[in-house]
């Protein structure tokens, strides 16, 4: 019996992977300052920062209102750590390279966030490392792709 094309088109959707659509991610240390936070968060024109660890192990999320909200009342934007107000490792939500992008974009509405880390588990200790980042820009991106040419040049 022939598959419906419903069916047919949910199948190649689940094909595609976040290793196809995903950005460079972009990091910052514990020990950066909000204030350079802020300054990189314009300067790469991006809503979501991650903060690592020395190898890049993921420590942290910084999206946008967590720095509007360190900058709310605080003068001492200069010598605040973002640690003292970046999500934290273990309550970060994550994806990796060959999970599909829909998996991902359905974490993201879950948890109501903008964007995922992309990680890489490194051994059995729990630590990973960013690849990349996955944002609702990119599955934005990908949607038209989509319209545009046929999913075929995403498989
Ligand atoms: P904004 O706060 O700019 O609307 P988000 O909705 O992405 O952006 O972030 C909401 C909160 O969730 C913030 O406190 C942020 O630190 C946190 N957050 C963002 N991304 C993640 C993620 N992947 N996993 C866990 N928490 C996250």
């Amino acid at each position: 019996m022939e598959k419906s094309a419903d069916i047919e088109i949910s199948e190649q959707i689940l094909k595609v992977k976040v290793g196809q659509v995903k950005s460079l991610a972009v990091v910052v240390s514990e020990e950066t300052s909000v204030y350079d936070a802020v300054v990189t968060m314009f300067l790469e024109d991006v809503g979501t920062l991650f903060v690592v660890q020395s190898g890049g192990i993921l420590a942290g999320v910084l999206s946008r209102k967590d720095l509007l909200k360190a900058t709310l009342g605080n003068s001492e934007i200069n010598k605040t750590p973002v640690s003292v107000v970046m999500t934290r490792m273990p309550n970060i939500v994550v994806c990796t390279l060959e999970e599909s992008v829909y998996d991902a974009a359905r974490k993201m509405i879950e948890h109501q966030v903008d964007a995922l880390p992309v990680v890489k588990p490194l051994d059995n200790s729990g630590r990973l490392e960013v690849v990349g980042r996955i944002s609702k820009t990119n599955i934005t991106k990908l949607f038209v792709e989509l319209g545009r040419g046929g999913i075929s040049s995403f498989n």
